[in-house]
């Protein structure tokens, strides 16, 4: 429409989110839907996460917060970068927002020019170069392939360093890869850094306790402590904790940056929701033995569908290391015809085979930025998988 704003010309809506949305939608229209695109884990949220909430509501605890969160949850926070990742911050180098997404929002916004650039490794999460683009900045996708375990090497990062780089972007585990940085491959891209002491890091931790196979966690503040003032970590409750809907997510980094990012919350959010806050807290401070038992849940999982992918002809993919995603190959169907004589040219094409022919509904490879592809989320039961396998498989067959 004529009324809107330019800039709505330099963004696309979230590619996961409309996917998912297409699934619902022919779901509620009475169609057999087997949804693969959810990227949040199908469990509750624990039960005494759910009780600190519930008494936060009766304690009153349901007005506006200080911008940057409650002193409860800021002191949760860098409770739990000292415990869990060595790492020490003030209170003036934190902050809670509105998920880590509001953050990361927060952070592009303070930081990027008409024309910065932002290295992002691909395939990454599909909203990075979508908020790039809308400040104004220049999302620098790098591919980085299947043989590298999709992860971004210190050549290619040197390669893709210019003058108007402003940022790199980690996402350790991976969505949509499921793959996971050690701490030697981020010293690799940490030295490369150490050259260019203008660019900032933004690490994405949100997936750190989805870990398999009794994987190390290395975020890069810790394994390069060089550049710890140059680092924004980002993280949140909503995958560790199956706390999606509550909408928190906390920051750690350098105190004027993490100030600007206040600002912009104060004038947008105000503060994130107080009740979702109390929640927060227990989800940090209360008994952690749920992460590891839904863990296992969600590598038995990755093991079945992995399992079963491997048998389909066309198909191919590795098992990743974290988060609850697996990211398929589908260059082994590429040029092939559908029985309605169709040529799959895309992952695009791919997908919406997949959906009209079998009711499986997953998202194509293109907006993560590494083609053909495409991503399966397990967040679902085993159940649900082998149903999905089975039509993924028919459907693949039946491609001539
Ligand atoms: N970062 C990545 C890589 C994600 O996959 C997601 C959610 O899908 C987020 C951030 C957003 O998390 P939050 O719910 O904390 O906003």
């Amino acid at each position: 429409s004529s009324y809107l704003a330019t800039r709505m010309k330099t963004v696309a809506p979230s590619a996961s989110g409309a996917a998912a949305q297409r699934a619902r939608a022919l779901a509620a229209a009475g169609r057999d839907i087997i949804n693969l695109t959810a990227g949040e884990p199908d469990f509750d949220t624990p039960a005494h996460i759910q009780q600190a909430a519930n008494d936060a509501i009766a304690r009153g605890e349901t007005r506006y917060t200080n911008v940057d969160g409650t002193d409860a949850l800021k002191r949760a926070i860098i409770g739990k970068f000292a415990r869990e990742n060595g790492l020490d911050y003030s209170p003036a180098e934190v902050m809670a927002g509105t998920g880590a997404k509001q953050l990361i929002f927060n952070a592009f916004l303070a930081t990027l020019d008409v024309g910065d650039e932002v290295i992002i490794p691909a395939p990454c999460w599909v909203s990075y170069p979508e908020m790039v683009k809308l400040m104004g900045g220049t999302p620098v996708v790098v591919p980085c392939s299947e043989n590298a375990g999709f992860k971004l090497d210190a050549e290619q990062l040197a390669a893709a360093i210019t003058p108007r780089t402003k940022w790199l972007t980690l996402n350790t585990p991976n969505n949509p890869s499921g793959s996971v940085y050690s701490e030697a491959e981020l010293q690799a891209l940490g030295r490369v850094l150490q050259d260019h002491p203008g660019i900032l890091v933004m690490t994405d931790d949100i997936y750190e306790h989805i870990l398999f196979d009794g994987g190390r966690f290395s975020t890069m503040a810790a394994a390069v402590p060089a550049l710890r003032d140059r680092v924004l970590t980002i993280n949140g409750v909503s995958k560790a904790y199956s706390m999606t809907g509550w909408r928190i997510g906390y920051a750690a980094g350098p105190a004027d940056l993490i100030r600007a990012m206040k600002t912009l919350q104060s004038q947008s959010t105000s503060c994130a929701s107080a009740v979702s806050q109390a929640a927060a807290v227990e989800a940090l401070n209360g008994p952690q033995d749920l992460v590891a038992k839904r863990n296992a849940e969600f590598r038995d999982r990755r093991d079945l569908i992995v399992g079963e992918l491997a048998t389909i002809p066309g198909l191919s993919c590795l098992s990743p290391q974290g988060a609850f995603y697996v990211y398929p190959s589908c260059a082994g169907l590429i040029g092939k015809r559908t029985p309605e004589g169709t040529v799959i040219r895309t992952d695009e094409d791919f997908v919406a085979y997949l959906l009209e022919s079998q009711g499986v509904a997953v998202v194509a490879g293109s907006p993560y930025g590494l083609s053909p592809y495409f991503r399966i989320s397990f967040a679902v039961s085993e159940e649900t998988l082998r149903k999905a396998a089975a039509r993924i498989r028919t459907a693949c067959e039946s491609l001539q």
